[in-house]
Protein backbone atom coordinates (compact mmCIF):
# COMPACT_ATOMS: atom_id res chain seq x y z
CA UNK A 1 0.00 0.00 0.00
CA UNK A 2 1.46 3.25 -0.58
CA UNK A 3 0.47 6.75 -0.59
CA UNK A 4 2.10 9.54 -2.76
CA UNK A 5 2.43 13.45 -2.00
CA UNK A 6 4.11 16.16 -4.00
CA UNK A 7 5.02 19.42 -1.97
CA UNK A 8 5.54 22.55 -3.48
CA UNK A 9 7.38 21.03 -6.61
CA UNK A 10 8.88 22.86 -8.74
CA UNK A 11 11.64 22.22 -12.14
CA UNK A 12 13.05 24.62 -13.86
CA UNK A 13 14.60 23.13 -17.37
CA UNK A 14 16.83 25.81 -19.53
CA UNK A 15 15.64 25.80 -23.25
CA UNK A 16 18.64 24.54 -25.16
CA UNK A 17 16.93 26.33 -28.14
CA UNK A 18 16.46 29.70 -26.67
CA UNK A 19 19.82 30.77 -25.57
CA UNK A 20 19.68 28.62 -22.14
CA UNK A 21 16.55 31.11 -21.17
CA UNK A 22 14.71 29.03 -17.96
CA UNK A 23 11.22 27.11 -18.70
CA UNK A 24 9.27 26.94 -15.73
CA UNK A 25 7.96 23.28 -16.47
CA UNK A 26 6.52 22.57 -12.64
CA UNK A 27 5.12 25.49 -10.43
CA UNK A 28 4.60 25.15 -7.37
CA UNK A 29 3.11 21.68 -7.39
CA UNK A 30 0.86 20.08 -4.36
CA UNK A 31 -0.79 16.35 -4.64
CA UNK A 32 -1.60 13.76 -2.58
CA UNK A 33 -2.78 10.48 -4.03
CA UNK A 34 -4.09 8.05 -1.68
CA UNK A 35 -3.47 5.10 -1.08
CA UNK A 36 -4.84 2.65 -3.88
CA UNK A 37 -6.42 5.17 -6.05
CA UNK A 38 -6.17 6.01 -9.40
CA UNK A 39 -5.24 9.36 -10.80
CA UNK A 40 -4.73 10.33 -14.19
CA UNK A 41 -2.99 13.71 -14.98
CA UNK A 42 -4.62 15.09 -17.99
CA UNK A 43 -3.14 17.84 -19.74
CA UNK A 44 -2.40 19.44 -23.50
CA UNK A 45 1.32 18.08 -24.94
CA UNK A 46 3.98 20.36 -22.77
CA UNK A 47 2.16 20.73 -19.31
CA UNK A 48 4.58 19.04 -17.17
CA UNK A 49 2.99 15.37 -16.94
CA UNK A 50 6.07 13.51 -18.20
CA UNK A 51 8.09 15.70 -16.12
CA UNK A 52 5.72 15.36 -12.86
CA UNK A 53 6.17 11.28 -13.43
CA UNK A 54 9.86 10.99 -13.54
CA UNK A 55 9.96 12.94 -10.72
CA UNK A 56 7.44 10.81 -8.77
CA UNK A 57 9.40 8.08 -10.03
CA UNK A 58 12.78 9.76 -8.96
CA UNK A 59 14.46 10.18 -12.15
CA UNK A 60 14.11 13.77 -11.93
CA UNK A 61 15.00 15.92 -9.08
CA UNK A 62 12.77 18.65 -8.63
CA UNK A 63 15.01 22.53 -7.91
CA UNK A 64 12.57 22.56 -4.35
CA UNK A 65 9.94 20.63 -2.76
CA UNK A 66 9.43 17.06 -1.66
CA UNK A 67 7.76 13.95 -2.96
CA UNK A 68 6.61 11.64 -0.08
CA UNK A 69 6.35 7.72 -0.84
CA UNK A 70 3.84 7.34 2.90
CA UNK A 71 5.43 9.69 4.64
CA UNK A 72 8.69 8.81 3.99
CA UNK A 73 10.74 11.57 1.51
CA UNK A 74 11.78 9.50 -1.72
CA UNK A 75 15.30 10.07 -1.32
CA UNK A 76 15.30 8.22 1.78
CA UNK A 77 13.90 5.28 0.41
CA UNK A 78 16.47 2.81 -1.03
CA UNK A 79 15.76 1.75 -4.72
CA UNK A 80 15.21 -1.72 -4.18
CA UNK A 81 12.09 -0.79 -1.58
CA UNK A 82 10.87 1.85 -4.24
CA UNK A 83 8.44 -0.85 -5.69
CA UNK A 84 7.30 1.15 -8.86
CA UNK A 85 6.65 -0.03 -12.02
CA UNK A 86 7.34 2.29 -14.83
CA UNK A 87 5.98 2.61 -18.45
CA UNK A 88 7.12 5.81 -20.16
CA UNK A 89 6.37 6.95 -23.94
CA UNK A 90 8.95 5.97 -26.28
CA UNK A 91 10.03 3.71 -23.68
CA UNK A 92 13.98 2.23 -24.73
CA UNK A 93 14.06 -1.37 -24.14
CA UNK A 94 18.07 -2.59 -23.83
CA UNK A 95 18.93 -3.73 -27.32
CA UNK A 96 21.01 -6.85 -26.74
CA UNK A 97 18.41 -8.07 -24.19
CA UNK A 98 15.93 -10.38 -25.42
CA UNK A 99 12.26 -9.69 -23.82
CA UNK A 100 12.60 -12.85 -21.38
CA UNK A 101 15.19 -11.16 -20.03
CA UNK A 102 13.78 -7.74 -19.47
CA UNK A 103 10.44 -8.76 -18.46
CA UNK A 104 12.17 -11.51 -15.73
CA UNK A 105 15.33 -8.99 -14.85
CA UNK A 106 13.90 -7.95 -11.38
CA UNK A 107 12.36 -11.35 -10.29
CA UNK A 108 15.58 -12.86 -11.57
CA UNK A 109 17.79 -10.76 -9.46
CA UNK A 110 16.08 -12.02 -6.29
CA UNK A 111 15.96 -15.70 -6.93
CA UNK A 112 12.11 -16.01 -8.11
CA UNK A 113 12.39 -16.69 -11.80
CA UNK A 114 9.77 -19.23 -11.54
CA UNK A 115 7.02 -15.95 -10.96
CA UNK A 116 7.66 -14.73 -14.01
CA UNK A 117 4.75 -16.63 -16.35
CA UNK A 118 2.29 -15.26 -13.43
CA UNK A 119 2.96 -12.06 -14.30
CA UNK A 120 3.63 -12.19 -18.29
CA UNK A 121 -0.21 -14.03 -17.91
CA UNK A 122 -1.61 -10.64 -16.08
CA UNK A 123 -0.14 -9.00 -18.95
CA UNK A 124 -0.88 -10.75 -21.94
CA UNK A 125 -5.03 -10.17 -20.20
CA UNK A 126 -4.14 -6.45 -20.30
CA UNK A 127 -3.25 -6.40 -23.57
CA UNK A 128 -5.06 -8.89 -25.35
CA UNK A 129 -2.50 -10.30 -26.56
CA UNK A 130 -0.52 -13.56 -25.85
CA UNK A 131 2.90 -12.33 -25.33
CA UNK A 132 4.51 -15.83 -24.84
CA UNK A 133 5.92 -15.40 -28.66
CA UNK A 134 7.55 -12.18 -28.04
CA UNK A 135 9.68 -13.28 -25.23
CA UNK A 136 11.77 -15.06 -27.43
CA UNK A 137 12.49 -11.55 -29.49
CA UNK A 138 15.09 -8.92 -29.38
CA UNK A 139 13.63 -5.21 -29.61
CA UNK A 140 14.96 -4.51 -32.84
CA UNK A 141 12.48 -7.52 -33.79
CA UNK A 142 9.47 -6.06 -32.07
CA UNK A 143 6.70 -3.30 -33.70
CA UNK A 144 6.10 -0.42 -30.99
CA UNK A 145 3.12 -2.04 -30.07
CA UNK A 146 4.78 -4.79 -29.10
CA UNK A 147 7.74 -2.95 -27.35
CA UNK A 148 4.92 -1.71 -25.25
CA UNK A 149 3.78 -5.08 -24.48
CA UNK A 150 6.93 -5.84 -23.37
CA UNK A 151 7.41 -2.51 -20.96
CA UNK A 152 3.79 -3.17 -19.27
CA UNK A 153 5.03 -6.78 -18.57
CA UNK A 154 8.28 -5.54 -17.08
CA UNK A 155 6.34 -2.96 -15.27
CA UNK A 156 4.18 -5.66 -13.50
CA UNK A 157 6.79 -8.33 -12.67
CA UNK A 158 7.71 -7.75 -9.36
CA UNK A 159 6.98 -6.52 -6.26
CA UNK A 160 4.49 -3.44 -6.80
CA UNK A 161 3.18 -0.98 -4.57
CA UNK A 162 3.19 1.59 -7.61
CA UNK A 163 2.43 1.82 -11.02
CA UNK A 164 3.56 5.15 -13.32
CA UNK A 165 2.22 4.92 -17.00
CA UNK A 166 2.95 7.68 -19.47
CA UNK A 167 0.63 7.02 -22.26
CA UNK A 168 1.40 3.84 -22.16
CA UNK A 169 -1.17 2.93 -24.32
CA UNK A 170 -0.33 5.22 -27.37
CA UNK A 171 1.08 2.44 -29.70
CA UNK A 172 -1.88 -0.52 -29.48
CA UNK A 173 -4.31 -0.90 -31.57
CA UNK A 174 -7.49 1.15 -31.20
CA UNK A 175 -9.74 -1.89 -30.51
CA UNK A 176 -6.66 -2.98 -27.76
CA UNK A 177 -6.15 -0.09 -25.98
CA UNK A 178 -10.42 0.15 -24.88
CA UNK A 179 -10.16 -3.36 -23.63
CA UNK A 180 -6.41 -2.09 -22.26
CA UNK A 181 -7.88 0.83 -20.05
CA UNK A 182 -10.77 -1.90 -19.17
CA UNK A 183 -8.27 -4.72 -17.63
CA UNK A 184 -5.58 -1.96 -16.05
CA UNK A 185 -8.62 -0.40 -14.24
CA UNK A 186 -9.50 -4.31 -12.64
CA UNK A 187 -6.41 -5.11 -12.03
CA UNK A 188 -5.12 -2.13 -9.98
CA UNK A 189 -8.46 -2.67 -7.72
CA UNK A 190 -7.97 -6.19 -7.62
CA UNK A 191 -4.08 -5.62 -6.30
CA UNK A 192 -4.40 -2.44 -4.45
CA UNK A 193 -2.01 -0.74 -6.41
CA UNK A 194 -1.79 2.92 -6.52
CA UNK A 195 -2.00 4.33 -10.22
CA UNK A 196 -0.74 7.54 -11.66
CA UNK A 197 -1.67 7.39 -15.39
CA UNK A 198 -0.35 10.77 -17.55
CA UNK A 199 -2.45 11.10 -21.14
CA UNK A 200 -3.93 14.22 -23.14
CA UNK A 201 -6.56 12.12 -24.22
CA UNK A 202 -10.05 12.96 -21.80
CA UNK A 203 -12.00 9.29 -23.00
CA UNK A 204 -8.73 7.51 -21.62
CA UNK A 205 -8.95 9.63 -18.73
CA UNK A 206 -12.68 9.32 -18.23
CA UNK A 207 -12.14 5.12 -18.24
CA UNK A 208 -9.78 5.16 -15.82
CA UNK A 209 -9.06 7.76 -13.12
CA UNK A 210 -11.14 7.85 -9.98
CA UNK A 211 -9.34 11.19 -10.22
CA UNK A 212 -8.37 13.39 -12.87
CA UNK A 213 -6.24 16.40 -12.35
CA UNK A 214 -6.08 18.46 -15.00
CA UNK A 215 -2.48 20.60 -15.52
CA UNK A 216 -2.03 23.50 -17.78
CA UNK A 217 1.62 25.11 -17.72
CA UNK A 218 3.12 23.13 -14.66
CA UNK A 219 0.31 24.21 -12.32
CA UNK A 220 -2.72 21.80 -11.05
CA UNK A 221 -6.41 24.32 -12.91
CA UNK A 222 -8.76 21.83 -11.03
CA UNK A 223 -9.51 17.99 -10.18
CA UNK A 224 -12.48 15.77 -9.39
CA UNK A 225 -13.73 12.89 -11.21
CA UNK A 226 -14.67 13.75 -15.13
CA UNK A 227 -18.50 14.39 -14.57
CA UNK A 228 -17.52 17.05 -11.76
CA UNK A 229 -15.32 18.48 -13.87
CA UNK A 230 -17.73 18.24 -17.31
CA UNK A 231 -20.43 20.03 -15.17
CA UNK A 232 -18.36 22.53 -12.73
CA UNK A 233 -15.62 23.92 -14.65
CA UNK A 234 -13.46 26.33 -12.99
CA UNK A 235 -12.29 28.10 -15.85
CA UNK A 236 -12.54 28.27 -19.68
CA UNK A 237 -9.80 26.29 -19.96
CA UNK A 238 -11.28 22.91 -18.19
CA UNK A 239 -14.55 23.97 -20.20
CA UNK A 240 -12.67 23.94 -23.19
CA UNK A 241 -10.18 21.33 -22.79
CA UNK A 242 -12.75 18.67 -21.72
CA UNK A 243 -16.28 17.54 -22.95
CA UNK A 244 -16.85 15.73 -26.79
CA UNK A 245 -17.72 17.34 -28.90
CA UNK A 246 -16.34 20.23 -27.33
CA UNK A 247 -18.04 23.31 -25.82
CA UNK A 248 -19.60 26.17 -27.98
CA UNK A 249 -17.93 29.65 -26.70
CA UNK A 250 -19.34 33.24 -27.63
CA UNK A 251 -17.66 36.47 -26.85
CA UNK A 252 -19.87 39.32 -25.59
CA UNK A 253 -19.69 42.35 -22.76
CA UNK A 254 -22.08 42.79 -19.62
CA UNK A 255 -24.61 45.55 -20.53
CA UNK A 256 -27.02 46.75 -17.77
CA UNK A 257 -26.03 43.60 -15.49
CA UNK A 258 -26.49 41.19 -18.45
CA UNK A 259 -24.70 39.54 -20.72
CA UNK A 260 -25.03 40.54 -24.11
CA UNK A 261 -23.83 38.91 -27.14
CA UNK A 262 -25.06 41.15 -30.22
CA UNK A 263 -26.74 38.98 -32.46
CA UNK A 264 -26.77 36.23 -29.67
CA UNK A 265 -29.37 38.35 -27.62
CA UNK A 266 -29.18 38.77 -23.86
CA UNK A 267 -28.84 36.37 -21.32
CA UNK A 268 -28.66 36.86 -17.00
CA UNK A 269 -25.44 36.43 -15.49
CA UNK A 270 -25.15 34.06 -12.27
CA UNK A 271 -23.50 36.96 -10.45
CA UNK A 272 -22.56 40.48 -11.21
CA UNK A 273 -20.04 41.98 -12.87
CA UNK A 274 -19.51 46.03 -13.95
CA UNK A 275 -20.72 47.13 -17.29
CA UNK A 276 -18.16 46.67 -20.30
CA UNK A 277 -16.43 43.83 -18.53
CA UNK A 278 -15.80 41.36 -21.33
CA UNK A 279 -17.55 37.77 -20.40
CA UNK A 280 -17.21 34.37 -22.77
CA UNK A 281 -20.70 32.03 -22.73
CA UNK A 282 -20.39 28.45 -23.42
CA UNK A 283 -23.22 25.65 -24.57
CA UNK A 284 -22.02 22.53 -24.66
CA UNK A 285 -23.54 20.47 -27.80
CA UNK A 286 -25.69 18.50 -25.83
CA UNK A 287 -27.38 21.93 -24.23
CA UNK A 288 -29.10 22.97 -27.66
CA UNK A 289 -32.36 20.69 -28.66
CA UNK A 290 -34.25 20.53 -31.61
CA UNK A 291 -37.93 22.14 -31.61
CA UNK A 292 -40.77 23.01 -33.21
CA UNK A 293 -40.61 25.82 -35.79
CA UNK A 294 -42.77 27.73 -33.77
CA UNK A 295 -40.72 28.31 -31.10
CA UNK A 296 -37.37 27.17 -32.00
CA UNK A 297 -34.43 29.93 -33.49
CA UNK A 298 -33.50 28.71 -36.93
CA UNK A 299 -30.46 27.24 -38.37
CA UNK A 300 -29.09 26.04 -41.18
CA UNK A 301 -27.01 22.90 -41.26
CA UNK A 302 -23.47 23.08 -42.39
CA UNK A 303 -22.31 19.61 -41.82
CA UNK A 304 -23.23 16.28 -40.31
CA UNK A 305 -20.69 14.17 -38.56
CA UNK A 306 -21.78 10.62 -37.52
CA UNK A 307 -20.19 9.39 -34.39
CA UNK A 308 -20.72 5.68 -34.75
CA UNK A 309 -19.65 4.47 -31.41
CA UNK A 310 -20.90 7.04 -29.45
CA UNK A 311 -24.35 7.13 -31.21
CA UNK A 312 -25.00 10.29 -32.25
CA UNK A 313 -24.49 13.15 -34.93
CA UNK A 314 -22.61 16.09 -35.13
CA UNK A 315 -24.31 19.09 -36.97
CA UNK A 316 -22.46 22.07 -37.49
CA UNK A 317 -24.89 24.93 -37.66
CA UNK A 318 -25.10 28.55 -38.56
CA UNK A 319 -27.56 29.75 -35.90
CA UNK A 320 -27.79 34.06 -35.32
CA UNK A 321 -24.77 34.31 -37.44
CA UNK A 322 -22.26 32.02 -35.17
CA UNK A 323 -21.24 28.48 -35.82
CA UNK A 324 -22.81 26.16 -33.40
CA UNK A 325 -21.70 22.71 -32.94
CA UNK A 326 -25.21 20.61 -31.55
CA UNK A 327 -25.00 16.83 -30.54
CA UNK A 328 -28.47 15.34 -32.09
CA UNK A 329 -29.78 11.68 -32.00
CA UNK A 330 -28.86 9.27 -34.66
CA UNK A 331 -32.49 8.76 -35.62
CA UNK A 332 -33.00 12.01 -37.45
CA UNK A 333 -31.43 12.22 -40.44
CA UNK A 334 -29.72 15.58 -41.71
CA UNK A 335 -27.99 17.05 -44.50
CA UNK A 336 -25.94 20.14 -45.05
CA UNK A 337 -28.34 23.26 -46.04
CA UNK A 338 -31.39 21.84 -44.10
CA UNK A 339 -32.89 24.26 -42.08
CA UNK A 340 -33.88 23.47 -38.21
CA UNK A 341 -34.93 25.21 -34.94
CA UNK A 342 -33.18 24.87 -31.78
CA UNK A 343 -33.61 26.02 -28.39
CA UNK A 344 -30.37 26.66 -25.99
CA UNK A 345 -30.72 25.64 -22.40
CA UNK A 346 -29.57 28.48 -20.68
CA UNK A 347 -29.73 27.45 -17.24
CA UNK A 348 -26.76 24.93 -18.56
CA UNK A 349 -24.69 27.84 -20.18
CA UNK A 350 -21.21 28.76 -18.65
CA UNK A 351 -19.96 32.06 -18.06
CA UNK A 352 -16.40 33.30 -17.89
CA UNK A 353 -14.52 35.90 -17.59
CA UNK A 354 -12.36 36.35 -20.62
CA UNK A 355 -9.41 38.53 -19.44
CA UNK A 356 -8.63 35.63 -16.83
CA UNK A 357 -10.70 32.92 -17.82
CA UNK A 358 -12.45 32.50 -14.01
CA UNK A 359 -15.72 31.33 -13.93
CA UNK A 360 -18.32 33.75 -12.69
CA UNK A 361 -21.38 31.88 -10.55
P1 LIG B 1 4.22 16.76 -21.33
O1 LIG B 1 4.65 15.40 -20.91
O2 LIG B 1 2.98 17.24 -20.63
O3 LIG B 1 4.07 16.88 -22.81
P2 LIG B 1 6.87 17.58 -20.45
O4 LIG B 1 6.93 17.26 -19.01
O5 LIG B 1 7.54 16.65 -21.38
O6 LIG B 1 5.35 17.81 -20.89
O7 LIG B 1 7.51 19.02 -20.69
C1 LIG B 1 7.13 20.16 -19.94
C2 LIG B 1 7.92 21.37 -20.41
O8 LIG B 1 9.30 21.22 -20.10
C3 LIG B 1 7.86 21.60 -21.91
O9 LIG B 1 7.87 22.98 -22.13
C4 LIG B 1 9.13 20.95 -22.41
O10 LIG B 1 9.55 21.54 -23.61
C5 LIG B 1 10.10 21.22 -21.28
N1 LIG B 1 11.12 20.17 -21.12
C6 LIG B 1 10.89 18.88 -20.79
N2 LIG B 1 12.05 18.18 -20.70
C7 LIG B 1 13.04 19.06 -20.98
C8 LIG B 1 14.49 18.97 -21.05
N3 LIG B 1 15.12 17.83 -20.77
N4 LIG B 1 15.17 20.09 -21.39
C9 LIG B 1 14.53 21.25 -21.65
N5 LIG B 1 13.20 21.41 -21.59
C10 LIG B 1 12.46 20.35 -21.26
MG1 LIG C 1 4.85 13.65 -22.08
Amino acid sequence: MRSVTLQDINKTYLDKNRKLTPVLAINDFNLHIDNGEAVVLLGPSGCGKTTLLRIIAGLEQPDSGTVFYNDRPLESIPLRERGIGMVFQNYVLIPHWESRKTVGFFLRLRDREHEVPAHVETVANITGVDIDRLLGKFPRNLSGGEKQRISIARAFARDLELLLFDEPFANLDAKFRARARVELKRLIQEFNVTLVYVTHDQVEAMSIADRIVVIDAGRIVQSGTYQELLRNPDSLFVAQFLGMPPINTFWGRVNQGEWDGSYMGRARLPARREDGREVIVGIRPQHVHLCDSAVGIPAIVERVTPYYAEKFNLLEVWLRKRRWKIQVSMNQSFAPGDTIHCRLDWNMALFFDAVSGARIR
